[in-house]
């Protein structure tokens, strides 16, 4: 079920629940069966079952790992309204199974961001979602969160403690684990199962302590996903996997918060645009050329010749590494040569290096 670079520290049987959990239960694995299977055979839906659409790009932290300090402020800004409507409208009547409100930004930078929540809802979208650092969320807007229709919500806790701390500064530990409790409190108040609530962290950050970490949060959230160490876009240092076809041209599409298609999620600096939704249905776009010619070097394995695919970490070489969380082997996914040195990461000199 999980994606390139992506592993679990749940176990199978918790995973499977929240599964079961997410949506509509025949709807979610048909869309699944779509969403994984369709690209092995390099068949494009005729329309996206997956859409991702950045409620918002700015972001009030400075994490090191993020690209986000790659873009300049000009192309940083809040999705508006209208231009949000005219994408869940079409994606309703394409019947759109799953959306998700978060790309380069914070969600909760947006101020609508409830709003568009539950106009994806009203339109029948079946899954919607987004991640999040949390930093923004006031445990006052917590019944809000939670009726709002979201189907699940992810919250990026790169570590405990002081480890968290140094990545997402100035976010404070005891107060992110504040909010998991309190939503988790809310929804056994009301009786709820959703929205599902995930965390994630990237491997490096719990790598001396992921038994600590599974024991921490187990109790207070649905599922706990670890994401591979991926290094910057435009390192060269790291070894390919050259028989990969990334999957992403046949399963989804990426809006940015002013409407330019993307080629991809790793497209942060919009380098290879597949149009632009304020001029194009989204229809017209994923039948358009850019994205035709994106699949056929995806498929003949020319990646090289895309300036995005060309720096993707997401094509270096895997590798596994094996915990033990308990009794549990928990195999891990990671890439080859692009592990974080977290005592290494200096937030101050990367925040200087973004002013300049
Ligand atoms: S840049 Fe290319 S390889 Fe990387 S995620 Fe995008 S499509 Fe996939």
């Amino acid at each position: 079920m999980s994606g390139r670079g992506y592993s679990y520290l749940t176990g199978k049987a918790r995973n499977l629940k929240y599964f079961f959990n997410q949506g509509p239960l025949l709807k979610h694995v048909v869309d699944r069966i779509k969403f994984n299977i369709l690209p092995k055979y390099f068949i494009a839906p005729n329309f996206p079952t997956h859409i991702d659409i950045e409620s918002s790009s700015l972001c009030q932290l400075k994490c090191p790992m993020c690209k986000q300090r790659l873009m300049a402020k000009e192309i940083k800004g809040n999705m508006n309204f209208d231009l949000y409507k005219k994408i869940i409208d079409e994606c309703s009547r394409r019947r759109v199974y799953s959306i998700k409100l978060s790309w380069r930004g914070e969600p909760l930078m947006n101020p609508g961001i409830w709003d568009m929540v539950r106009y994806a809802k009203e339109k029948r979208i079946k899954d919607v979602a987004f991640l999040t650092n949390g930093e923004r969320l006031k445990i006052k807007d917590i019944p809000k969160l939670v009726e709002s229709g979201l189907n699940w919500i992810s919250f990026s806790i790169d570590g405990l403690g002081k480890t968290y701390e140094k990545i997402r500064s100035p976010s404070k530990f005891e107060d992110i684990v504040e909010k998991l409790k309190a939503i988790k409190e809310y929804k056994e108040r009301r009786n709820l199962k959703n929205p599902l609530v995930r965390i994630q962290t990237f491997y490096s950050a719990i790598k001396n302590n992921p038994k600590e970490y599974f024991d921490f949060f187990s109790p207070i959230v649905d599922r706990i996903n670890v994401g591979a160490d991926r290094i910057e876009i435009g390192s060269k240092d790291f070894p390919r996997d050259r028989d990969f076809i990334c999957p992403t041209a046949w399963q989804r599409m990426m809006i940015a918060h002013n409407g330019i298609v993307a080629q991809c999620h790793d497209d942060y600096l919009l380098k290879n645009p597949m149009g632009n939704v304020n001029e194009k249905s989204l229809y017209e776009i994923w039948h358009d050329e850019p994205f035709g010619k994106f699949r056929k070097l995806q498929k003949t394995k020319q990646q090289d010749l895309s300036l995005t695919c060309r720096e993707c970490p997401h094509r270096g070489l895997m590798n596994e590494k094996v915990l033990k969380i308990h009794d549990k082997k928990v195999v891990i996914e990671k890439f080859t040569g692009q592990d974080f040195d977290i005592k290494k990461i200096n937030a101050k000199k990367l925040f200087r290096r973004e002013r300049k």
